[in-house]
């Protein structure tokens, strides 16, 4: 369960998912899916967003540097303003 904002810098707690980005992630370890979610908050979600490796590894990159190569959205698994988990 997400418990915090997953920019190591902010760290933020989770309350309410008011504002931000959530993201649900399904990754394969073995003979196991392994569903994980993680939130930015919104402060952080207005610089940054989340990108995917090809391996399944959620990492954290600026708004302006997906701009500048072109990446106009990732994957959106879940709505910004959902009405919980
Ligand atoms: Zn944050």
């Amino acid at each position: 369960m997400i418990d915090r904002c997953f920019n190591p810098d902010c760290r933020l707690q989770l309350h309410y998912l008011r504002d931000g980005r959530v993201v649900r992630v399904i990754t394969r370890k073995g003979e196991t899916d392994v569903l994980e979610h993680f939130w930015l908050c919104g402060l952080c979600y207005a610089a940054h967003d989340f990108t995917f490796s090809p391996s399944g590894e959620v990492k954290l990159e600026a708004k302006s540097s997906l701009r500048r190569r072109g990446v106009e959205d990732v994957i959106l698994l879940m709505p910004t303003h959902p009405t919980g988990i």
